[in-house]
């Protein structure tokens, strides 16, 4: 079977699906490729900040979940080592959320016929015109070949498109975490605050969702701790026992361990961000397939919102500049717009979670140095704000004569 679309996107993540919303705001339709027989919620929950809720307000979305989210104001970090808690304040729109609840309020912006799951993408190949791809020749797993004037590859960090692109391998940050969340039915009875918990070579923390419901996580060095949940959960209690409070240790007892996941903490070094290929022609990536980061500022995921709001932009001034058509050399052109505006940003937002989780986790005496007397004095505030206060931008009205596709529904 062959089909033919004007964007294709590939994975129906966070970038994935915010950028099909940003296109449908300027009157782009795409078709959303997913692996997955559903939508993949894997992580649980997740940390948004400034930067992730204006590039949420530009997709129209944040409305649907501030109100079900209270921010939290500050985090408390224990150092463990050396019993000292410092207080960190946030700015005002940090939230944690569940990552499912993100997701569907991003996919029920998009018709029903725009995401297509259980359709892997297995290969694909570009269609030169005139030196640069202008076609992309997407094949599936199920045999359908769907030929698509734009790609845009949001299938994460193993993505099939960023190695075609031949983007920089990742590395292993030597680190791995699990994550999940503790249920409480008759109420956890902690304050709306993050609380952090750091040694040597671990990290820990957790964060209420709602009155009876945290996400938890725990980070280690170089640690194996893949495999059943139930495991999964031992292994992180006999890790912390000695060390983390009581307190840590009776939210990671009430797992729902249906939700437990592990995941090495992989990143794509910023030298690969800043002088890799992040597009051919009518290709390009987006979220964790352009810039996978380790998680210690919790900013993969708003990264990524960011990307879909920007190439949304680029991609619309020129669908609207051409009176409402896909055309592919100018396509090129806007693609390359959006590359030009990420590249630095993306590599930044790595480089900074890199540098904030190397100074949290390490026993070299440069690193318990820095973590005990400075990161949190000086260092933490300042590569946070780096990070949080950014504001990726709106996304073009538009109106072709008497139709205003923004408020188009399907
Ligand atoms: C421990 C940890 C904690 C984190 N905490 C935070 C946080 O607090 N805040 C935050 O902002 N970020 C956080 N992140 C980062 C965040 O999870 C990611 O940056 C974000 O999920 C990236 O979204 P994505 O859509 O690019 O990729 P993904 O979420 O990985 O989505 C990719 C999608 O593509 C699909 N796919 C892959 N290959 C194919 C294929 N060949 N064909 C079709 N579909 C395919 C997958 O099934 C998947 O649905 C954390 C990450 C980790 C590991």
């Amino acid at each position: 079977m062959e089909i033919m679309e004007d964007v294709v996107i590939v994975g129906a993540g966070i970038a994935g699906l915010a950028t099909a919303v940003a296109l449908k705001r300027v009157g782009v339709r795409a078709l959303v490729l997913e692996r997955s027989e559903g939508l993949r919620a894997t992580g649980t929950a997740l940390t948004l900040s400034p930067n992730a809720w204006l590039a949420l307000d530009a997709l129209g979305v944040s409305h649907k979940l501030i109100p079900l989210y209270t921010p939290s104001p500050k985090g408390y970090v224990t150092n463990v080592s050396t019993g000292e808690v410092r207080e960190v304040l946030y700015p005002r729109q940090v939230r944690t959320l569940h990552r499912k609840v993100l997701l569907e309020a991003l996919a029920e912006e998009l018709a029903t016929d725009s995401i297509r799951f259980s359709s892997r993408l297995v290969a694909f190949q570009s269609l030169e015109q005139g030196g640069d791809a202008s076609m992309a020749a997407v094949h599936l797993e199920d045999g359908t070949t769907i030929k698509s004037k734009v790609l845009i590859g949001c299938d994460g960090v193993h993505s099939v498109v960023a190695r075609w692109l031949g983007l920089a391998e990742l590395v292993h940050s030597g680190r791995s975490a699990v994550r999940g969340l503790a249920v409480f039915p008759q109420g956890h009875g902690f304050k709306q605050e993050v609380r952090f918990f750091l040694d040597e070579s671990d990290k820990a923390g957790f964060v209420p969702l709602n009155d009876r419901e945290l996400y938890w996580f725990f980070s280690g060095q170089g640690e194996k701790m893949s495999g059943e949940a139930e495991k999964m959960q031992r292994d992180v209690l006999e890790k912390c026992t000695e060390k983390f409070p009581s307190e840590y240790l009776d939210v990671v007892r009430h797992a729902d361990l249906s939700s437990l996941s592990w995941a090495p903490l992989m990143f794509r070094p910023p030298w690969g961000i800043i002088f890799g290929k992040l597009s051919k022609g009518n290709v390009t990536v987006a979220g964790d397939a352009m810039h996978p980061m380790t998680p210690d500022l919790g900013n993969g995921g708003g990264a990524s919102l960011e990307d879909a709001v920007v190439l949304g932009r680029h991609i619309g001034n020129s669908f609207i500049n051409n009176g409402a058509l896909i055309v592919p050399g100018d396509m090129a052109k806007a693609i390359d717009d959006y590359v030009k505006e990420r590249r630095w940003r993306a590599a930044m937002v790595v480089t900074a979670s890199y540098l904030s989780g190397r100074m949290q986790q390490g026993d070299k005496w440069w690193i318990k140095f820095l973590r005990d007397r400075a990161l949190y004095k000086y260092f933490f505030g300042w590569l946070s704000r780096l990070v949080f206060v950014y504001d990726c931008g709106r996304l073009p009205a538009i109106s072709f004569g008497a139709m205003d596709l923004s408020s188009k529904k399907d």
